[in-house]
């Protein structure tokens, strides 16, 4: 993969050791995002996408482990980052929205405070140069700044979420990490903060690693996108390309199972019930910029829908 990628992760394999069992969450995972570029990772629930982004924010817990692997930012190797060079870069550099951060926020704290934490820790500056700073920061994410004397519970979840948001661009990081940003907001909210997510990029030109298992969501904000199954990258290329030709039969799967951008969304349930693919190959050129996992035998025949006797119906 090029030089000129913002964050390179190559090879990444990450495990979760148990007494009786290690569970591989992270298996060969590479890809690379560009400066500017948005990037989509999808996946149902378990297949990995939240413990690729606390490797790449060095939050991993016992018994998490990197079993192999590098993850480069800006050149700089993550893993090796000491005590003080990991403060700087957590937040200055990559900086993240968790899953569910919107009730993460302390209930007992006004929204202004909790921003202004930001500033006086890393930045060093006065109570009121933050507090400036602070007004300034709602106010780019649509909120008007006398929100800043209000508690969490005051606002909407939508705005919980802008907080959120405006509170991880504090510092102008230059990767944004969004894990399942919209994931606990209604439909109308959640195009809300899609849309605000990208007038922020286009403003301050951050790369985004933006984690959904919202097929929809993805493919109409990202560049560059990445669908996992059970731990690997199944198939990887542009997002357009991927939604107009996916390649992998677990692509195509979840791409069949949303509706049209405009229609009501539905969460991803890309294979059949029961159905699991037993070896996931690796991933082979497809196109231009696109690649895919080759589909074992046995698991071709067990995607194949039989056309005999379909109960299908005419078309
Ligand atoms: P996703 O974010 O895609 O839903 P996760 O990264 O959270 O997936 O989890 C990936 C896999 O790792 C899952 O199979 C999950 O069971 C396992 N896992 C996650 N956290 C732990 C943990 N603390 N201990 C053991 N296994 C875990
Ligand atoms: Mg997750």
């Amino acid at each position: 993969m090029s030089s000129d990628r913002l964050l390179e992760i190559d090879n990444l394999t990450v495990q979760y050791r148990g007494d009786v069992r290690t569970t591989t969450a992270v298996d060969h995972v590479s890809f690379g995002i560009s400066p500017g570029e948005i990037f989509g990772l999808a996946g149902e629930s378990g297949c990995g996408k939240s413990t690729i982004a606390n490797t790449i924010l060095r939050l991993l817990k016992y018994p998490a482990e990197v079993a192999s692997g590098t993850i480069r930012f800006d050149g700089r190797d993550v893993l090796a980052l000491n005590g003080e060079e990991l403060r700087q870069f957590r937040w200055r550099e990559v900086a993240m929205v968790f899953q569910s951060a919107m009730n993460s926020l302390n209930p007992v704290i006004t929204i202004g405070e909790q921003m202004r934490d930001i500033f006086t820790a890393h930045l060093d500056l006065t109570r009121r140069a933050a507090d400036a700073r602070c007004a300034e920061l709602l106010e780019l994410v649509q909120i008007d700044r006398n929100r800043l004397k209000a508690f969490p519970h005051q606002l909407s979840g939508g705005m919980r979420q802008r907080v959120v948001i405006a509170m991880a661009v504090a510092l102008r990081p230059r990767m944004l990490i969004l894990d399942e940003p919209t994931t606990a907001l209604d439909v109308v909210v959640q195009q809300e903060i899609m849309a605000e997510i990208k007038a922020l990029q286009a403003e301050l030109g951050f790369s985004v690693l933006f984690i959904t298992h919202d097929m929809s969501l993805m493919v109409e904000l990202s560049h560059q996108m990445a669908v996992m199954y059970a731990g690997r990258i199944v198939e990887q290329g542009p997002a357009a390309t991927l939604h107009r030709q996916p390649a992998h039969a677990y692509t195509r799967a979840l791409m069949n199972a949303f509706p049209p951008i405009t229609g009501p969304r539905v969460p991803l349930r890309g294979l059949g019930e029961g159905v699991r693919l037993t070896r996931v190959g690796d991933l082979q050129p497809v196109g231009h910029n696109h690649w895919s996992a080759a589909v074992s035998h046995e698991d071709r025949e067990r995607l194949t829908p039989h056309a005999a006797g379909s109960e299908g119906g005419p078309r």
